[in-house]
C-alpha cells in the first residue's frame, strides 16, 4: 500500500522539528529569517533574538500565518545580560529549549590592517565570535537536561578563503566561531548537545547594511579573475532558503550522528 501525502507529511514533521523550541539569533533578516520560517513551517516554536526593529514583527507575522507560534526577545547578541535575559525569558515561556541558531553577525569595517580602527575591530570581533560565546553559554543551562541542535554561522572567509580584501576582523571572527564550535561539540557531547559550524558563500541578505568599506582599501586590493562567474553551481549567489534547509537537517534527528562539523554551503564558490 502506498504511503498517502497526507501521511507523508505528518511523517515528515514527526521526523524533524515539531513541536521544538529554537532560538534564533538575528532572526529578523536574511539567513536567519529563512530559518525561522522553515523550522516554523515545520512545527517550531520559534523565539527570535534580534535588535528591535520592523523585519522581526514583519517575519512573527509570517510565522503566524504558517500557524505558528513565537516570541520576540530585543536582544543585542553582544551584551552579556541582555543575552542571558532573553534564554531565562524563553525558558520561563516555553519551558524547552532544543534548538540555537547563533547566527546574528555584521561584516563590519572593511579596512587595511594597519588603518583598522582598533574599536571598530572590537565591534565586529564582540558581534560575532563574543555574541555566539555568549549564545551558547547562556543556552547551556536550559539544553543540558535534555540535549538538542546547536548552530553556529561562520562564513566560508576565515576558513576557505581569504581574498576579502580589508576582512581581517570578519574573517578572524568567522575563524574564531569554527574552532569555537569544536571545542563546544566536544564539551558539550556529554548532555547530548551537539553543535555545528556553517559556512555559507555568498548569499543575498541585507548584510551590505553592515558593511562599512574604507576609502583605504584600494591599496590593498589584488585583482582575482575568474574565467566566468565565481558561482559555478547557480551562476549567482545562494538564497537564505538554501541555508535554511541546511539548518532544518542540523536541527532535526536526520543529523543525529553530526557534531563539531562545518558544512560548507557555497555552491563550490571556494573551489575555484
Ligand atoms: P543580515 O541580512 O544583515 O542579517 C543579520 C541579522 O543580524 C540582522 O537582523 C541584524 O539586525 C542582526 N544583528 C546584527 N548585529 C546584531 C546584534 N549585535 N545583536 C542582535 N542581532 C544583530 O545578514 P545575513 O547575511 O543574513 O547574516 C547572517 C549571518 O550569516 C552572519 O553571521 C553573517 O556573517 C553570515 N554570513 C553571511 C553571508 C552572506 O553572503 N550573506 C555569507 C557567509 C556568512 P539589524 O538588521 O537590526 O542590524
Amino acid at each position: 500500500m502506498g504511503v498517502t501525502k497526507e501521511k507523508s507529511q505528518e511523517y515528515d514533521q514527526m521526523l524533524r522539528v515539531k513541536d521544538k523550541v529554537a532560538v534564533i539569533t538575528g532572526a529578523g533578516s536574511g539567513i536567519g529569517r529563512a530559518a525561522a520560517l522553515r523550522l516554523a513551517s515545520h512545527g517550531a516554536k520559534i523565539c527570535l533574538l534580534d535588535l528591535n526593529n520592523d523585519r522581526t514583527e514583519d517575519v512573527e507575522e509570517q510565522i503566524r500565518e504558517l500557524g505558528g507560534e513565537s516570541l520576540f526577545v530585543d536582544t543585542d547578541v553582544s551584551d552579556p545580560e541582555r543575552v542571558r535575559q532573553a534564554f531565562e525569558a524563553i525558558s520561563e515561556k516555553f519551558g524547552r529549549i532544543d534548538i540555537v541558531f547563533a547566527n546574528a553577525g555584521i561584516n563590519g569595517t572593511l579596512s587595511p590592517i594597519e588603518d583598522f580602527p582598533p574599536e571598530e575591530w572590537d565591534q565586529t570581533l564582540t558581534t560575532n565570535l563574543k555574541g555566539t560565546f555568549l549564545t551558547v553559554k547562556y543556552a547551556i543551562p536550559h539544553m543540558k537536561q535534555s540535549g538538542g541542535s546547536i548552530i553556529i554561522t561562520s562564513s566560508i572567509n576565515g576558513n576557505r578563503k581569504f581574498d576579502g580584501f580589508g576582512f581581517a576582523a570578519y574573517s578572524s571572527s568567522k575563524a574564531g566561531q569554527t574552532a569555537f564550535a569544536k571545542m563546544a561539540a566536544l564539551e558539550l557531547a556529554r548532555y547530548k548537545i551537539r553543535v555545528n559550524v556553517i559556512c555559507p558563500g555568498a548569499i543575498k541578505t541585507n548584510i551590505g547594511e553592515s558593511t562599512e568599506p574604507t576609502p583605504q582599501l584600494d591599496k590593498i586590493k589584488i585583482p582575482v579573475e575568474y574565467p566566468e562567474g565565481s558561482q559555478p553551481l547557480e551562476h549567482g549567489p545562494g538564497q537564505p532558503e538554501n541555508v535554511a534547509d541546511l539548518v532544518l537537517f542540523l536541527a532535526s534527528r536526520e543529523s543525529s550522528h553530526i557534531t563539531g562539523t562545518e558544512i560548507y554551503i557555497d555552491g563550490a564558490e571556494t573551489l575555484l
